[in-house]
């Protein structure tokens, strides 16, 4: 067979011409060389095609090039100073370099998101109430809410102080039921949930949803007073557990909590001395006194106790 250009003897043939002038003529790749990308003006997220993400320019002008080269296989370099991308690749074992040419077009604009946002949408009100809500835990819950809101790219639209708690204005529904039922597990918390009509939206009706998270006055370890017997809160679940001073479990619905009152008693570390016949010497290990209590019944060395009435008790 003979070449077409040079006239050479050759084997194979590419379009009529043998391999070393096929390679001279044929570009093996398309480089994309104008590439328009959007930011937006609010959260600095990028978007050349597809969705708006929030990683560096360069990886998304990068994960770009390397969809629209167009030819055999590449190993890609890009020289964002230069505005030069590289392909390295190989035909019938001979080593193709070509480079091209980009430059970057900046375009500044708001995301969808970002639109939503600033005009006000949303889809949910979480309401979170608690009595004396702290600086401490209103953070904590914030970080679930903003981790839940942040995976799902949404937003909070705006986030509102009110008597006993916090309103959050959240742009998707979905998410803010999730985090509602996450902050109910996470806290034992009362959960209700609610739906009503705002209006309609291209012949369709629109419903905005509301959840209402009441965080308790009490977790598991919290001291309360219910018919003049002091219990420590053991386990919550459907029912409340509870342990008397005296040792006596008991269980209660969350209802009848109501009718408790919340002591302000702290536990605190204790260690076994000595075991008598009627009774235990403990060592209270923040202060180093020593009491002597009924017997304890436990086989462990380090033991919790509680200060009530002047009276030292073993509670756990
Ligand atoms: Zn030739
Ligand atoms: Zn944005």
């Amino acid at each position: 067979m003979i070449c077409v250009e040079c006239g050479k003897k050759t084997e194979k043939l590419y379009n009529g011409l043998c391999l070393d002038c096929y390679l001279r003529s044929k570009k093996f790749f398309h480089f994309p060389s104008r590439i328009v990308a959007r930011v937006c003006r609010n959260c600095g997220a990028y978007k050349i095609d597809g969705e708006w993400r929030h990683e560096s320019l360069e990886k998304i002008v990068e994960g770009y090039i390397r969809k629209n080269i167009k030819g055999i296989d590449c190993n890609l370099e890009i020289d964002f100073e230069k505005g030069i991308a590289r392909c390295t690749g190989n035909f019938e074992g001979r080593k193709i370099v070509e480079e091209g040419r980009f430059e970057i077009v900046i375009r500044k604009r708001l995301c969808e998101k970002c639109s939503l946002m600033k005009g006000g949408y949303f889809e949910a009100i979480l309401q979170i109430r608690k009595k004396n809500l702290s600086k401490k835990m209103e953070k904590e819950m914030e970080d679930i809410i903003k981790k839940r809101v942040e995976d799902a790219n949404s937003f909070i639209m705006k986030k509102e102080r009110v008597g006993e708690g916090l309103n959050y204005y959240i742009g998707s529904k979905k998410v803010a039921h999730s985090i509602a039922r996450e902050l109910k597990n996470v806290y034992k918390a009362e959960y209700k949930s609610s739906s009503s009509l705002v209006g309609m939206k291209d012949g369709v009706e629109v419903y905005r949803d509301t959840y209402l998270i009441r965080l308790p006055d009490y977790k598991i370890g919290t001291f309360i007073k219910l018919n003049d017997m002091v219990y420590r809160i053991e386990a919550i679940g459907r029912k409340i557990e509870l342990l008397s001073l005296e040792g006596n479990k008991r269980y209660i619905y969350k209802d009848e909590m109501k009718k408790a009152k919340i002591m302000d008693l702290k536990e605190r570390d204790a260690i076994i001395l000595h075991e008598e016949k009627n009774g235990t010497y403990v060592m209270d290990l923040e202060t180093y006194k020593t009491y002597f209590v009924n017997k304890t019944g436990k086989e462990k060395d380090k033991i919790k106790i509680v200060e009530y009435d002047g009276r030292i008790y073993v509670i756990g």
